[in-house]
């Protein structure tokens, strides 16, 4: 065994943005397996009041952060009433703040959608270890996103299965082009989501709870309803572009049923190198956590016998057109993937709320990626303003649709 090995770890402090969801919840449960290594300085949630008092309770954060005041003054005077310290903040600078705080080393970007963009910028402009959830961020903000990271020395580490088992593929430096390291193609593994066998017949009818209820992971309900009509695999396209340099054409979407192969990097001498293992987020998330270092995560190893077979075929892009559309908006640049996640956020949350039906929420994408917008991904403020313009268009047409 190495030194390094038996050497006690430097305690890490993490802030767990989004800690009440699935990904929050899986972080602080692998947190919870190495207290010698890592303490909790804050834990946010938007609305899960009773779920953030009871992470306090077993964390112990410095701070605790909510959305709204008035919930809030609630998680305060229920810390104090069984004395406990954690400060108690709301509203969205309270997230950046938790995000860029001086004693903190690594923050967990895990809120879904755009909510998630200012603090995980934040964290990136401090130089933390930024472990990435969060892919809208990355989708909406680009490379003002990847220039943050440089330019503060942050250190960005994918979470995303799919982009942690690329990120484990490729060599350790990998930046300035996929050609540069000898690798021809990304392979991005597709589970299909619930309806990859399914008439467009069926698809049309399909209903918020089918559409959360996924074949191979629990997740939250965002990105379930993304997985199952494939604009997740789309905006993932976009995320590996961005951390790994890749164009889109360089990226290949392979539908894998049973989600066992998390991703693979082809080189030119034809190898072809992927990460295994069973789908549980708690590997990406440790592998996050300890980088360069592996620690424990509370997941079994893989049994290939059990697994047995593993089946590749092409996605579908007739019967699930969001994959295409967002290798477009990707192909097209600029505002082009604001637009799309903007769009998507919203025909989701529509679609949650049954104001609209599953195979409208590509067609509403499309809709609104198709409308004149301009402006560069080269200020935030312009990236803000195209998102808000986005879900403005996006509303009008949930209401036409829907009326
Ligand atoms: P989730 O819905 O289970 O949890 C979201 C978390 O963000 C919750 O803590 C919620 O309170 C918080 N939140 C929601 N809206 C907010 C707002 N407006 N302001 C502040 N906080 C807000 O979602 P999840 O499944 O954990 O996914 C989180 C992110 O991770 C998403 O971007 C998703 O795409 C990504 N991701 C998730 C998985 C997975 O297996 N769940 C896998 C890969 C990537
Ligand atoms: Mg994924």
């Amino acid at each position: 065994m190495s030194q390094s090995v038996h050497q006690q770890a430097a305690m890490q402090r993490v802030t767990v943005l989004g800690s009440t969801g699935s990904i929050g919840t899986s972080t602080l449960d692998v947190i919870g397996r190495h207290p010698n290594r890592y303490s909790v300085h804050a834990l946010t949630a938007h609305t899960s009041k009773e779920a953030l008092l009871a992470q306090c309770l077993t964390h112990r954060p410095a701070v605790a952060v909510l959305d709204d005041e008035a919930d809030a003054a609630w998680l305060r005077q229920e810390l104090k009433r069984v004395g406990q310290q954690t400060e108690v903040n709301a509203g969205p600078e309270a997230l950046c703040e938790v995000s860029r705080d001086a004693s903190v080393d690594c923050v967990m970007a895990a809120i879904v959608g755009a909510a998630g963009l200012l603090p995980t910028l934040a964290a990136a402009e401090a130089g933390k270890r930024v472990l990435l959830a969060n892919k809208e961020a990355l989708v909406m903000s680009g490379a003002l996103f990847m220039d943050a990271v440089s330019r503060a020395g942050a250190t960005l580490l994918p979470i995303d299965s799919e982009h942690n088992a690329i990120y484990q593929c490729l060599p350790a430096e990998h930046r300035g082009g996929l050609a540069r390291h000898g690798i021809s193609q990304l392979m991005l593994t597709a589970s299909g989501g619930p309806f990859r066998t399914w008439s467009q017949a069926d698809i049309d009818k399909v209903t918020p709870e089918q559409a959360c209820a996924h074949p191979n992971w629990s997740m939250g309900r965002k990105i379930s309803v993304d997985s199952a009509t494939l604009m997740n695999k789309g905006l993932e396209l976009i995320e590996a572009c961005w951390l790994f340099d890749a164009k889109p054409e360089q990226i290949q979407v392979v539908v894998h049923p049973q989600s066992v192969i998390h991703s693979m990097a082809a080189y030119h001498d034809g190898s072809v190198i992927a990460q295994l293992g069973n789908p549980d987020m708690r590997t990406p998330i440790a592998y996050g956590l300890a980088w360069p270092e592996r620690i424990d995560a509370g997941v079994e190893t893989l049994d290939l016998f059990q697994v047995a077979r593993l089946d590749f075929e092409a996605p579908d892009e007739d019967r699930f057109p969001c994959l295409r559309l967002a290798r477009q908006a990707m192909q097209q640049g600029g505002m082009a993937p604001v637009v799309l996640n903007a769009a998507n956020e919203v025909a989701v949350e529509a679609f949650l709320q049954r104001q609209l039906g599953f195979t409208a929420i590509g067609q509403l994408v499309a809709d609104i990626l198709s409308r004149p917008y301009e402006g560069q991904v080269d200020n935030l403020a312009s990236v803000l303003a195209t998102d808000r313009w986005a879900r403005h268009q996006a509303l009008e047409l949930v209401t036409r649709w829907s009326a």
